[in-house]
């Protein structure tokens, strides 16, 4: 793949920006057209395959839901006035909540309402996929103004056969390995969780489709949790090739990057991440792998077991922005975004150029200078050759290992290392394994 952003070029910052912009207002869930409507302005953008699978189809342990749409939803008071609107925010509906309209007493409403007392200011984002009910979220300033009497509950919505929908795009590369990236798309106007995801794998996708890899690439737009259980269970005999994966969240905020380790904590992709997050000088964290967070659960359960981590920037949970309205359009921030893109780019092409060579001339250091390989400007790349990287070249590759072992016992950036073997394969002193 090529890079096509560096330094402070904020078009691409922008541009996934934009994306979030336009997504921003849509009602979406975990299943319906609010998923429907986002993926259609997805395919606008690159050849996205949007599947449908019908509700009641069996999933490992799990069944595809009825699906949910909306049409409207308030509450009014006494005298005919709405204390809350769908209209004005999409948060203000329990996701999923089955239809009502009903004259109810104060008390029997609070059953019925979700705030958050601590953040009296902000609307939570609250779900009931699983038990049908139907619900509102509120601020809770706006429910401790609220005095007796009678209130109109009404909420416009449908639960019924339909399908899931699910985006997904294969980018065919040199070889059928894959490396799988993911996002979900189920959330509703929250911006960092998940529409962050959904711009930066989007901003991948184009980028990948207009370069040349290495690796074939599988990008997954999905409702969480049902999403990946339904995408696995339909495509069991695909999981063999894919040899690294990454799951998006909560990447476009201020705070600084954090990857969730994979289930098997030492693979190729959490070393390239590390690697690439301790050569950009930037703070970052690195998180142990855990059974909870978002579709890595999925990917990494024992019957699956792919070699999947998170990246995320605050992790979730983490911000006091978390699933609530203040996680919106100011929350997250075109440079935020571009340093995610930059950095998961920084790690595909790490694992593109990651190879294993063999020294052809292992019987002591081969005669540089005779190789015009002191000092040399090399090859193509006219990225001078680090005479320190040449030397743990010739002397790591005896076949068993790659250069990012290289890069790692050696502490030489990555790119000098790269930079290094092509030179000494464009002298015939290295062959790939
Ligand atoms: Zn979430």
């Amino acid at each position: 793949m090529e890079k096509t952003v560096t330094g402070t070029n904020v078009q691409v910052g922008d541009k996934m920006f934009s994306l979030i912009e336009e997504l921003y207002p849509i009602c979406r869930s975990i299943t319906g057209e609010g998923v429907r409507k986002t993926l259609n302005i997805l395919k606008k953008q690159f050849p996205l395959e949007v599947y449908e699978v019908p509700s009641g189809t069996e999933v490992f342990d799990w069944t595809v839901p009825k699906e949910w749409n909306i049409n409207d939803a308030w509450i009014k008071d006494t005298k005919g006035n709405k204390i809350i609107d769908f209209q004005d925010s999409n948060l203000h509906v329990l996701n999923y909540s089955i239809p009502v309209d009903r004259k109810v007493t104060l008390d029997e409403l609070k059953e019925h309402l979700h705030t958050l007392p601590e953040q009296p200011d902000l609307i939570p984002y609250r779900t009931s996929y699983y038990n049908e009910r139907w619900g509102f979220c509120m601020k809770h300033a706006t429910l401790e103004s609220l005095d007796e009497g009678e209130y109109h509950a009404f909420i416009d919505s449908s639960l019924e056969e339909g399908s899931l929908t699910y985006g997904e795009l294969y980018i065919e590369g040199e070889t059928e390995e894959e490396i799988l990236i993911s996002c979900h798309v189920c959330h509703p106007s929250l911006c960092n969780d998940n529409l962050s995801g959904i711009s930066v794998a989007t901003q991948l996708a184009k980028d990948l489709l207009a370069g040349e890899n290495r690796y074939s690439y599988r990008l997954l737009f999905i409702p969480g949790t049902i999403g990946s259980i339904t995408w696995l269970s339909q495509n069991e005999e695909k999981l063999r090739n894919i040899k690294h994966g990454l799951v998006l969240s909560c990447v476009g905020d201020e705070g600084h990057v954090h990857w969730k380790k994979t289930r098997k904590e030492n693979s190729e992709v959490d070393r390239a991440v590390a690697r690439v997050l301790e050569e950009s000088n930037d703070a970052f964290e690195l998180l142990d792998f855990s059974p909870y967070g978002y579709d890595e659960r999925q990917f990494s359960s024992p019957g699956i077991r792919l070699e999947v981590g998170c990246f995320m920037r605050s992790p979730w949970g983490t911000f006091p922005e978390y699933h609530t309205s203040a996680d919106n359009l100011d929350f997250v921030h075109p440079e935020s975004l571009e340093d995610s893109f930059n950095k998961i780019s920084s790690v595909l092409q790490l694992l593109e150029d990651n190879r294993t060579y063999k020294n052809l001339n292992p019987k002591c250091e081969p005669q540089l200078g005779r190789r015009g390989l002191y000092s040399k400007t090399g090859g193509q790349s006219q990225q001078a050759v680090d005479h320190m990287a040449v030397l743990w070249v010739l002397n790591l590759s005896d076949g068993s290992n790659s250069l990012l072992d290289i890069s790692e016992r050696s502490n030489i950036p990555f790119n000098a290392i790269r930079v290094a073997a092509d030179a000494l394969k464009e002298v015939n002193l290295l062959k790939e394994m």
